[in-house]
């Protein structure tokens, strides 16, 4: 009886190297590790040694005889990465992550090795915890984050409903906490303090920043009241400061959700569900009220593309199956079947076509998966009143969409568009603003008029390739641009002498991570009486005044 990696799997593959029998899959090293979905347990192969399931961060491996109802389907999605004749054909010795290097002794040009790492995301913690697994090197690593939380995308992205994944801040604030980190919270990176005194005082500088602001859709009525980005909406119910007074009128009978991809999905999910599956989580309390009083009946997830072709991810659709039962739906028809689809293509076909196409009529909100569709202009006056979706067409063989003069205009009260995210530029930091990351070579920061990396910047993360994978698809990509620094490091380009001692007096307003400890348990602290994970702190003010015992 095999185990089962379940919904929340986080792709950060600290199972596989730990499977003695190879039988995780795709490992990092294989082609389709950067495009899966999620990670596979062959049910042949597993020998139920339990290794992968301690190793697992976020709680994501199950064995199949204490498998939850709704897990169940995991069992069959495991087992069909498999149904191809050549995922099983791996080799039965564990997979082996590359070592680290023994720095013992080198590179004495630069003792201390100091290093600054600008932000406390999935990117930058990934980036530390590797940084920490270096033998022998002797490094001071100082960390900035703009606000007075940790955790960046885990606390202010990952749904509130999916608290497993976020047990993987738990590692993350231990290694905060290491010997040899210091933290400086509340200070933000070209505003607080700039890139050139960073500069001047690491031997390297990295960015782990991710991309916070919405892309836009780029049609008419987008500015209206009552259009709003993904990125604002879901920061808005994970209690993020900066959205925390952002207007959302849920007082409509239909929202739009724009783009089906796994942020879609979330705000389709939080948008649908009651208070019975938010009320125990830790969704910010403004937006547990707003949603509390919420007048929808529908939420219209529109995507430009069929649905063999649908952003979101199987797990993605099987837990919202799994919520919203025969609520959820889907309407018109599902486009072209996938051409040569590969066995997981099929499932999630199948599992797309089974849904029913009508929904029993009833209070409770229904999700729509609307496919073919996309949005050419919303309406209103003064707010969102209407939108008009245009049917589309998409070119199989360059993939191009264009859209039709065959229009539906829809009465909408609340349009969130979902079509991705883009990274903020930093004064002084090159920026690449049509594709919204900073450019670079592996992670090493290109200066786009030398045309040459530059050596001591690098980035990694979202800001670095762009929004795109889970978690921890982070933690590979850290490493890449950790091992261009460290290479750097041994091929003595960054030996200049460094002298950082002075940057507390740099942001004199700093706090350090015993304040992130105090919001911590404050929140759940208030969160225990009523059987939630926490009750978020929202407002700077309310977390700064939290003094220590
Ligand atoms: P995404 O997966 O790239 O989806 C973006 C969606 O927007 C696609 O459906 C895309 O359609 C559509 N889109 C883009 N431009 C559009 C336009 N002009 N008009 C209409 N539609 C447009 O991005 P995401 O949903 O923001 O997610 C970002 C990453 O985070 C993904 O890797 C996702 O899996 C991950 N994530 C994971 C979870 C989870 O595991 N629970 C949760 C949230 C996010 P086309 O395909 O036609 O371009």
């Amino acid at each position: 009886m095999p185990y089962v990696i379940t919904q929340h799997c986080c792709n950060d593959a600290a199972c596989v190297p730990v499977c003695p029998t190879n039988c995780i899959h795709p490992t990092p090293d294989e082609p389709d590790y950067g495009t899966a979905e999620m990670l596979y347990i062959d049910p042949d192969g597993c020998i139920e040694c339990g290794a992968c399931l301690d190793a697992c961060p976020v709680g994501a491996i199950e064995p199949d005889y204490d498998l939850p109802q709704g897990s169940m389907p995991f069992l069959e999605l495991n087992a069909t990465y498999y149904a191809e004749p050549e995922k099983r054909d791996y080799e039965q010795t564990p997979w082996e992550e590359p070592g680290v290097r023994n720095w013992s002794g080198e590179p004495a040009a630069a003792a201390p090795v100091r290093i600054a790492v600008v932000g406390t995301g999935p990117a930058a913690n990934y980036a530390v915890q590797y940084l920490q697994a270096q033998r022998g090197l002797d490094l001071q690593i100082d960390v900035f984050e703009k606000l007075l939380t940790t955790g960046g995308l885990v606390r202010f992205g990952v749904a509130p409903d999916h608290q497993s994944t976020k047990t993987v801040s738990d590692s993350f604030d231990r290694s905060l906490g290491q010997k040899g980190v210091r933290v400086f919270l509340g200070v933000e990176v070209g505003v607080d303090i700039t890139h050139a005194q960073l500069a001047e005082r690491y031997h390297a500088v990295l960015y782990g920043v991710g991309a916070s602001q919405p892309r836009r859709l780029g049609i008419a009525g987008e500015g209206l009241a009552g259009c709003i980005g993904a990125p604002d909406f879901v920061a808005w119910y994970n209690g993020h400061p900066d959205q925390r007074d952002l207007e959302v009128d849920l007082s409509g009978e239909r929202a739009v959700v724009i783009g089906n991809g796994n942020v879609a999905f979330d705000v389709a999910r939080v948008l649908a569900a009651g208070d019975d599956h938010l009320g125990g989580t830790d969704i910010a309390d403004h937006a547990l009220a707003s949603l509390r009083a919420s007048g929808l009946k529908e939420i219209r997830v529109v995507a430009r593309r069929g649905a063999a072709a649908s952003a979101f991810t199987t797990p993605e659709l099987l837990g919202l199956k799994e919520l919203l039962g025969d609520r959820l739906l889907r309407v018109d028809d599902l486009g072209p079947e996938p051409a040569a689809p590969t066995a997981l293509d099929s499932y999630k076909w199948d599992l797309i076509r089974s849904l029913p196409t009508s929904a029993p009529a009833g209070d409770e909100p229904v999700v729509v998966l609307d496919y073919c569709r996309a949005p050419v202009e919303i309406s209103g006056d003064g707010r969102v009143g209407s939108i008009r979706l245009a049917r589309t067409a998409v070119d199989p063989a360059s993939g191009a969409v264009t859209v039709s003069e065959e229009v539906d205009d829809l009465p909408v009260g609340l349009v969130i568009s979902a079509v991705g995210y883009r990274a903020v530029p930093i004064a002084g930091v090159p920026f690449d603003d049509a594709r919204a990351v900073v450019p670079n070579d592996g992670g090493r920061v290109i200066d786009v008029d030398a045309g040459t990396t530059t050596p001591g910047v690098y980035v990694t993360g979202w800001a670095k390739r762009g929004p795109s994978g889970v978690i921890g698809s982070n933690r590979q990509c850290a490493r890449q641009s950790v091992d261009a620094l460290l290479s750097d490091l041994a091929d003595g380009k960054l030996d200049a002498a460094k002298d950082a001692t002075d940057v507390p007096e740099l942001v004199p307003h700093a706090h350090g991570l015993d304040m992130w400890r105090r919001i911590d348990s404050h929140e759940r602290a208030q969160g225990r009486g009523v059987r939630r994970p926490r009750i978020k702190l929202v407002d700077p003010a309310d977390q700064a005044a939290l003094t220590a015992p």
